[in-house]
């Protein structure tokens, strides 16, 4: 069961919005709000959020049919002609990023409403974007387009803003200042980590998606080391607890093997569920409020844990896979991931409930 905690998500909000300012906040809810659920979450958000951002127009057309009325940017633009008349439609937001677009873009018919868009910029991350010295001609073919608004936003996106000490984010931070330089037009460089390692590029909108949720990427930081809350507590139950002897293998393949003569506990989650394959013997788990080993191969359905730090664990006992209590950025770190993509792989099996914390 996932809870989420819808006071950890306005509160998260507020300290986005104290750290990022005088900058505002697009409240990235892209892949179902990192797993949150959009609808849920925007919500949440809808009194405090001034904008969202999301990858994709299917977002915002359900953003827009849950009565949100807020500015909403679609990341990734638009991927045929069809959908400059939907967007227009629902009042949403492009992202242009390449050179097909623009054909289309052009014949935009203004009598629709104008198509507000963002220009994206590759400063060196070399996903979506336009190079650099391309910025001031695209920028003024795109102005003197009748459908689209003229106030057009100018965003990049960084590679690896999470070190903090790196060359590489100055380098996209002086790329794009030197690409819009003279240029009109609200400018939009930060994702979450940027907002709290590079004030200087804060600009006029930051895109926050993972401290949203109170998830950090930054290297040995917890989303609760900047002070956010982190949105989420994965739980299930103890279902079994077997005494299992010295020599004995655990689970598929066998890849854990008892020291000694040991109380194996049985939790009803696996990847089934969302929680990673990849966690290796030894990744967290909470048992009750006891910090106990996962060891063996995590299953579709179960995992196998080391009961001997918790010998008054109880079939029944609440187990955590993360929350408060256990920061998903551990278990990730476990994992060989990331925890957005811990939350991002929820399961359509996992139970969601909401509360207020
Ligand atoms: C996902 C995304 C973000 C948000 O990144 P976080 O690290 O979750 O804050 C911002 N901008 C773009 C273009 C994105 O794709």
């Amino acid at each position: 069961m996932a809870t989420i905690h819808l006071g950890a998500l306005r509160h998260n909000l507020a300290r986005l919005k104290a750290w990022a300012a005088p900058a505002r906040v697009m409240a990235v809810v892209k892949a179902d709000a990192y797993g949150h659920g959009l609808e849920r979450v925007a919500r949440a958000l809808d009194a405090d959020a001034e904008a969202f951002a999301v990858a994709a127009l299917g977002d915002g057309l359900r953003l827009r049919a849950a009565g949100h009325r807020q500015r909403i940017v679609v990341l990734s633009g638009l991927d045929q002609p069809a959908d400059i008349a939907e967007m227009q439609r629902l009042g949403l937001e492009a992202a242009i990023h390449h050179e097909a677009q623009l054909p289309w873009l052009a014949e935009a018919q203004a009598a629709r409403g104008r198509l507000r868009v963002w220009l994206k910029i590759d400063s060196g991350m070399h996903r979506l974007g336009f190079a650099p010295e391309r910025v001031p001609a695209i920028h003024a073919r795109l102005r003197a387009m009748p459908g689209i608004d003229p106030e057009i936003g100018l965003m990049t996106h960084f590679a690896e803003s999470e070190h903090f000490a790196g060359e590489a984010t100055a380098a996209q931070i002086a790329r794009f200042q030197a690409a819009t330089a003279g240029l009109e037009g609200p400018r939009s460089l930060a994702n979450s980590a940027a907002v709290v390692g590079w004030p200087q590029a804060h600009a006029d909108w930051v895109r926050t998606g993972g401290l949203l949720y109170g998830l950090s990427v930054v290297e040995g930081r917890n989303g609760a080391d900047f002070g956010f809350r982190p949105a989420m507590t994965l739980r299930t139950r103890l279902i079994a607890i077997n005494h299992i002897r010295r020599g004995e293998r655990i689970g598929y393949n066998g890849t854990w093997q008892c020291p000694e003569d040991m109380p194996v506990g049985v939790a009803a989650i696996g990847y089934g569920d969302g929680y990673p394959r990849s966690a290796r013997s030894g990744t967290p788990v909470l048992v009750g409020d006891v910090c106990v080993p996962l060891i063996g191969r995590v299953s579709m359905d179960l995992i196998t844990l080391d009961l001997r730090p918790a010998p008054a664990a109880r079939v029944g006992d609440p187990v955590t896979l993360w929350g408060p209590e256990l920061p998903a950025e551990r278990v990730a770190a476990h994992a060989g991931t990331i925890a957005y993509d811990l939350t991002c792989g929820m399961t359509r099996r996992v139970l969601f409930v909401e509360d207020e914390s």
